[in-house]
C-alpha cells in the first residue's frame, strides 16, 4: 500500500525521488526537537529519500531512504554530498 494521509483519507503522491535529507543531532543544552530547536542541532547523517505529499492538506513525508545514509558527519565527503544533491529537508530529531 502507498503511504496515506489519515486525516484527509487520501493516498500520498510521489513528489520527488532522491531528495537530500539532513538528519541532525542535538547540540549542547538538550534543544527541543523539530523547528522549536532550530539552530541548536548539528548535521549528523545525509540521506537520500523519496518525498511524498498529500494533495489534500499539503503534508510532506520523507521515506524510502534505505538502511544506510549517503554519508555521515565524520566522513570527508559529507559536506560535498549536501552541495551536490542539495538539502531538501532537515530533521531535528533522534
Ligand atoms: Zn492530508
Amino acid at each position: 500500500m502507498r503511504p496515506a494521509c489519515i486525516k484527509c483519507q487520501r493516498f500520498l503522491k510521489p513528489k520527488k525521488n532522491g531528495a537530500g535529507v539532513l538528519e541532525c543531532i542535538p547540540g549542547p543544552g538538550s534543544p527541543p526537537a523539530g523547528t522549536a530547536g532550530e539552530g541548536a542541532w548539528r548535521p549528523y547523517k545525509f540521506w537520500m529519500a523519496d518525498i511524498w505529499e498529500c494533495r489534500g492538506c499539503g503534508l510532506e513525508v520523507a521515506a524510502g531512504s534505505g538502511a544506510m545514509p549517503l554519508s555521515e558527519h565524520h566522513q570527508e565527503r559529507f559536506p560535498n554530498d549536501q552541495k551536490v544533491h542539495g538539502v531538501y529537508a532537515k530533521i531535528n530529531d533522534w
